[in-house]
């Protein structure tokens, strides 16, 4: 998993207020719109399931569709044949996500090439919407509605209209049909995503990745077969770490509910099956079974609370008969990270967990929260048990979800008022490290920022071949914020 810095772009990674680090964090990017609210709106759903312009992406154990051929790219793939493609414009100058012209790379549609497609959809729109007990027995694939595309994102749905387009190739796309994108009641517009988890149907999964290589070995007239054009379920951690960052968020948001509705089959009130209702985002207990009016073994009490043979039958499972009858809600495990450092920045603490020991990666110090804990003594004390080390201090300063399989991590700051106590380190409480140093600003510096470093000093300033992780992760972020701090404070 480690992989030096160095060998990184960090193109994307450039800026260094908090705000930008935040905004362009992977899996942590804001790619659509969820409109919660509308996972329960029947009329809505049942619109956007059969939608042509409607986007899908796949998983077959939490395992992402991707082709691995073009950079590893998640396999999105539309209802209908020949949907646009929504291109960024350059930031800056239009700054919004719009329609250059350009058709999805895999051109075809899910209606025309995979057998049964319609179908499949309709059984789901009909459970889903009665809620059907049956709703994920069998081979049934379980759908997720994501959410839209739209112009809270930063989509230009004008673009999409044709208003702005000059060439004919949007008119081409079936503009009177309004193909292009969804539209519910006028209110709201956009593409609809939804991922969908096919891990019971072999079929329809198999029928996927061939669909997929089809449509690439057509675009480069070739014969190849999927394992050569890359074209898999991948269960790879390399893979899920090099999406481009829209991609990230969207397998992260498919792979953190599917492991959510995976790992909850059964109610915990009463172990009857659970079915995921609201297009996926809720689960709920599948037991019928209702308890008698209670009139007759609480007459007594019954008579100072009015009438008992009104009182409506209740669900005999306790969890379906309470208020809020949500069985779990989907599950974010949230951890604490932190980067410690001194008041001026100039001294970074950096420990090397045993499972690194080989890699030599020094990161920051992590642990999950304890119930009834707050954000900054869950990090005061996890900074205290791995590193012996107080910190007088604790700021708040960036989060990121990590589909690991479903953690929050938050990024916090943990300053150390050095007085020949606090900063001494000591692994012996929790034994959970092998190392940890304060390091100097300057040698984390050249970890971060690789190309500063002087061509006579490339071979000498790192002897022992130290480490930090990948730009990809809240951890690179935090040690990059010190960093940049630093350098701000002292004019490095
Ligand atoms: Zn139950």
């Amino acid at each position: 998993m480690a992989k030096p810095s160095s060998l990184r772009t960090m193109s994307h990674s450039i800026h260094s207020s908090i705000k930008d680090i935040q905004k362009d964090m992977y899996f942590g990017t804001e790619v659509l719109n969820r409109v919660s609210f509308l996972r329960e709106d029947n009329e809505f759903i049942s619109k956007s399931i059969f939608h042509p312009s409607t986007r899908f992406i796949f998983f077959n154990r939490q395992q992402p569709l991707v082709y691995r051929q073009y950079g590893t790219k998640l396999a999105t793939l539309t209802n209908g044949n020949n949907q646009i493609n929504i291109d960024e414009l350059t930031p800056g100058v239009h700054d919004k996500l719009g329609y250059m012209g350009n058709t999805q790379f895999l051109s075809g549609g899910l209606y025309d090439n995979i057998p049964n497609w319609r179908d499949i959809l309709s059984t789901w729109n009909e459970d889903n919407k009665h809620h059907n007990p049956d709703l994920r027995s069998g081979e049934k694939p379980v759908f997720l509605f994501m959410g839209l595309l739209d112009e809270s994102i930063g989509l230009d749905i004008n673009t999409l209209k044709g208003e702005e387009a000059e060439d004919s190739d949007i008119s081409k796309l079936s503009n009177e049909d309004g193909e292009k994108y969804l539209d519910h009641q006028g209110r709201y517009q956009g593409i609809a995503y939804y991922a969908v988890d096919v891990t019971k149907n072999h079929e329809l999964s198999k029928q996927l990745v061939e669909f997929v290589n089809n449509s690439i070995n057509e675009k480069d007239r070739t014969t190849l077969t999927p394992e050569e054009n890359g074209v898999y379920y991948t269960h790879s951690r390399k893979h899920f770490l090099s999406f481009e960052h829209k991609e990230a968020s969207l397998y992260s948001h498919g792979a953190m509910f599917f492991n959510w509705l995976k790992t909850n089959k059964f109610c915990p009130g009463c172990g009857h099956p659970t079915i995921p209702i609201h297009a996926g985002g809720k689960l709920v207990c599948t037991n019928e079974e209702k308890t008698k009016p209670r009139h007759s073994s609480t007459a007594s009490s019954a008579s100072s609370t009015g009438s008992p043979d009104k009182l409506e039958p209740r669900f005999a499972c306790p969890v379906r008969s309470a208020t809020v009858s949500n069985v779990l809600f989907p599950r974010t495990d949230m951890a604490i990270i932190s980067i410690i450092t001194n008041r001026d920045r100039s001294k970074i603490l950096l420990s090397l967990g045993r499972r690194h020991a080989a890699t030599k990666m020094y990161s920051c110090t992590a642990g999950f929260m304890e119930p009834s804990e707050t954000v900054e003594v869950a990090t005061k004390r996890e900074i205290w048990e791995e590193t012996g080390v107080t910190c007088d201090e604790v700021q708040i300063v960036m989060t990121q979800p990590w589909p690991f399989p479903s953690n929050l991590m938050i990024g916090c700051m943990g300053i150390v008022d050095f007085n020949d106590k606090n900063e001494v380190i000591h692994l012996g409480h929790d034994n959970e490290l092998l190392d940890a140093r304060w390091f100097d600003v300057l040698f984390v510096r050249k970890l971060v920022y690789p190309d500063e470093i002087e061509e006579e000093e490339k071979d000498s300033f790192n002897p022992e071949g130290i480490l930090i992780p990948m730009s990809e992760s809240i951890a690179f972020s935090l040690i990059k914020l010190c960093v940049d701090e630093a350098k701000k404070k002292h004019k490095l």
